[in-house]
């Protein structure tokens, strides 16, 4: 498997294309010497299997990506999102399902990675036989496909899908609100990452700058005030900051200031693409560690945190929480156990670190070793018919 990519947006990874060619070869390889480049663009990172659906009577053009189902059945959410093109939706249901992979494989978890799309405009009033048509095309695939939320939907609409199938999580009522998981998994891999700098894990006397005080960064925030840690946070909602400032004793800074607060940690919680060419160079902290996704505007920016002698906290592994939530529902497990398993992101990070040492690689690099390692093994595993 090669590395997963970002899995926010719709922005598009470079994907190779053959050169057209009108001869066909049966020793070709899958999608080669074709003027179309669909089973290469499944072949470059080893995807399973895309299936696309349409509605006529709803309009609905759905596709629904696997990457993998050697841990389990492909968990991701469905996307409804006006693409430009409908290759466009296939490269971002295909890149989105292979962070789920990797998402899943380093939290532990028995599920593979999967994504749906669904190509509209996601404004749309008209939404029960559209969500009704695609919970049939996810019925299609018999489980091997399990949605959830995603950009453009919401949990009522996960209701309609759920009309036509069982194979949905994220259901009214259900697991709830992922977000204090989600914050206690980032505060255990926040500690994890004191302890790999300086060999205690304690927070006490530790200053984090947190970026969005929203339903994750609220709740983080209430735990690394627990442990002693002082707190500067910033959010462009004032009610939300508010709200830090008071429960958690925080100091507040305008949203900009936040990347030149001097402090051990840098706690992202808002959004992606935090870390770029601006911010890398004025972040004053030791580790970066927060729950938002894509935090890294490119790869190399993780290339560069290194460099400046930063640790970071992989931002699909330190924020697996919201993902074990959805786990914890589909297998009827407590919210203690939820919350324990999420705990163990602390060991993951360090397993993390270890591996970036041994092979003198950034660690956002040894996280996706880590995820390759394991469903590597299982497929081995799974690989005789016993
Ligand atoms: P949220 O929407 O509740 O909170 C995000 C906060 O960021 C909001 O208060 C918003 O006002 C603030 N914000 C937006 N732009 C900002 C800016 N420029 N500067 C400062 N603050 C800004 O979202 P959340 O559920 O707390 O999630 C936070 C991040 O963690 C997101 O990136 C999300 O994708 C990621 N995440 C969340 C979960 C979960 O369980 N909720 C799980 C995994 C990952």
């Amino acid at each position: 498997m090669k590395a997963p990519a970002k899995s926010s947006g719709s922005s598009s990874p470079a994907v190779s294309t053959p050169a057209p060619s009108a001869a066909a070869d049966p020793g070709r390889k899958p999608g080669e010497g074709e003027g179309f480049d669909f089973f290469s663009l499944l072949a470059e990172h080893e995807h399973e299997q895309v299936s696309a659906y349409f509605d006529p009577s709803t309009g609905y053009r759905g596709l629904i990506a696997i990457h993998s189902t050697v841990l389990g059945p492909a968990l991701g959410g469905t996307r409804f999102w006006n693409y430009q093109s409908d290759r466009d939706a296939l490269i971002d249901a295909l890149r989105l399902a292979r962070g789920m992979t990797y998402k899943a494989a380093v939290a532990g978890l028995n599920l593979g990675g999967g994504k749906g799309v669904i190509i509209g405009d996601n404004r749309t009033t008209r939404r029960e036989a559209l969500f009704r048509a695609h919970g049939r095309h996810v019925e299609s695939l018999k489980g091997r496909y399990i949605t959830a939320e995603d950009v453009g939907t919401s949990t009522a609409d996960m209701e309609y899908i759920k009309a036509e199938t069982n194979h949905v999580t994220g259901l009214i009522g259900r697991s709830g609100d992922p977000s204090p998981v989600t914050a206690f998994g980032v505060y255990r891999g926040i500690k994890a990452c004191v302890r790999y700098r300086s060999g205690s894990d304690s927070l006490s006397g530790k200053a984090v700058a947190l970026q969005g005080c929203g339903s994750v960064g609220y709740h983080l925030a209430k735990l690394l005030h627990a442990e002693g840690a002082s707190i500067t946070c910033t959010d462009i909602d004032p009610q939300r900051v508010k709200r830090v400032v008071e429960d958690s004793a925080a100091k507040a800074v305008a949203p900009d200031a936040i990347y030149d607060v001097r402090a051990s940690i840098f706690a992202p919680c808002a959004l992606g693409a935090v870390i770029n060419d601006d911010t890398v160079q004025r972040l004053q902290v030791e580790i970066v560690a927060g729950a938002a996704n894509n935090q890294l505007a490119e790869d190399r920016h993780g290339d560069l945190l290194e460099r400046r002698g930063i640790t970071y906290a992989p931002d699909y592994v330190i924020n697996g929480g919201g993902l074990i939530n959805v786990n914890a529902e589909l297998h009827g497990w407590a919210p203690e156990r939820a919350r324990s398993k999420a705990g163990e992101i602390y060991d993951t990070l360090l397993r993390v670190f270890e591996i970036a040492r041994e092979e003198g690689c950034p660690s956002y690099r040894a996280a996706d070793r880590l995820a390759e390692q394991r469903v590597a093994a299982i497929a081995k595993v799974r690989r005789n018919f016993v």
